[in-house]
C-alpha cells in the first residue's frame, strides 16, 4: 500500500498522520479517519494506561479503507488518540474545567464539554476521568499546533486539490460506533444503534443526492441506515464543506458490531466483507459524482 509524503514545509511527522494514496486525487473522493490513531504520544500524562485511553478509538477504519488508495483516493489518516486531541472539534472548542489557568485564546464551545468530548476530552465513554491533573494553556496549545493544525491543514488542501481538478469534491469524513451508547454516550445510555448512521449536518454539509446514494448503496446490502441520528457530523464535515460551490463532506458511522469483536478486539470474518461492499460503493460513486 503507498504512503505518500506531505510536500510541505512544516511537513508532519509520521506519528501524527499518515496520507494512504496519492496526495493528487483521481476523482472527486477524498477520505479521512480521524479517530483510528494509536501511537500515543509521550507527554500524554493521563491518568489511564494505553488499553484505556483506546476507548474512544474507532479501531480498524483506517485499515478499512486503505484499499481506496488503489482506486486513486486519498485517505488521511490520524496517527494519534481521539482522547490525546479530536481531530473532530473545532480548535476553539476548549473544556475550561480541564485547564489550569483561564484560557487567554479564542473560546468557542460547542457543548461537547457536557459530556465531557470537547477538543481535549476529559472522561472516557464510560464516564471515568482521563486525567488527575489540569493540563496548562501552553501544552493544550502545543497539541493544537503539533496534531490538530497538521490534520486539518492537510484534509483542506486534499479537499481543494480534488475540488480544483475534478470541479466538486465528495469528501467522506470515516468513523465507526460503539454497538449500545455508553453512559456518555451520544442518544443516551444503553441505546442499541443503527448498521449505519450517516451525517450530514442536518442536510448543511453536502447535497442530498450525495447522502442518499451512499444510503442507496448501503440498503442494497441489507443494511440498516439512520440519517443524522444520533450523529449528525461534528467540525471535519463542517468545516471544509459548501455545496453550494461542489465542496461536499459527509460523515459515516459504522456499528462496530459489524467488523470486530468489541469484547476481544478482534477483526470478525465479516471484515473483508464490508471492505469489499465499501470500495464497490466507491467505485460507484466514482462513476456517478467523477
Ligand atoms: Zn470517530
Amino acid at each position: 500500500m503507498s504512503q505518500s509524503k506531505l510536500h510541505h514545509d512544516t511537513q508532519p511527522e509520521a506519528d501524527v498522520l499518515i496520507v494512504h494514496g496519492p496526495l493528487q486525487p483521481a476523482s472527486v473522493l477524498v477520505l479521512d479517519s480521524p479517530h483510528s490513531g494509536r501511537v500515543m504520544p509521550a507527554d500524554f500524562r493521563a491518568a489511564l494506561s494505553h488499553e484505556d485511553l483506546r476507548d474512544g478509538e474507532d479501531e480498524y477504519i483506517d485499515e478499512l479503507y486503505w484499499p481506496a488508495a488503489e482506486l486513486g483516493i486519498p485517505v488521511l489518516a490520524a496517527q494519534f488518540p481521539r482522547t490525546y486531541i479530536d481531530a473532530n472539534r473545532h480548535a476553539a472548542d476548549i473544556d475550561l474545567d480541564l485547564l489550569d489557568a483561564p484560557w487567554p485564546h479564542h473560546h468557542e464551545p460547542s457543548g461537547k464539554a457536557g459530556i465531557g468530548k470537547a477538543l481535549l476530552w476529559r472522561t472516557l465513554d464510560d464516564g471515568r476521568n482521563i486525567y488527575n491533573r489540569q493540563l496548562s494553556v501552553a501544552e493544550v496549545a502545543s497539541r493544537i499546533e503539533r496534531f490538530h493544525q497538521p490534520y486539518h491543514r492537510t484534509l483542506r488542501q486534499l479537499m481543494d486539490a480534488a475540488h480544483h481538478a475534478h470541479g466538486q469534491v465528495v469528501h467522506i469524513n470515516c468513523h465507526s460506533m460503539n454497538a449500545v451508547a455508553g453512559v456518555m454516550g451520544e442518544g443516551g445510555a444503553g441505546t442499541a444503534r443503527a448498521d449505519f448512521v450517516l451525517g450530514d449536518r442536518h442536510g448543511t454539509t453536502c447535497s442530498a443526492e450525495v447522502t442518499h446514494f451512499v444510503r442507496d448503496q448501503l440498503l442494497a446490502h441489507g443494511y440498516s441506515v439512520k440519517i443524522n441520528d444520533p450523529f449528525a457530523g461534528v467540525e471535519l464535515v463542517r468545516a471544509y464543506s459548501n455545496p453550494a460551490i461542489g465542496r461536499h463532506s459527509l460523515q459515516l458511522e459504522i456499528n462496530k458490531r459489524l467488523y470486530m469483536d468489541q469484547g476481544t478486539g478482534l477483526k470478525l470474518a465479516h471484515f473483508a466483507v464490508l471492505q469489499r461492499q465499501l470500495m464497490q460503493m466507491l467505485r460507484a460513486m466514482q462513476q456517478h459524482f467523477g
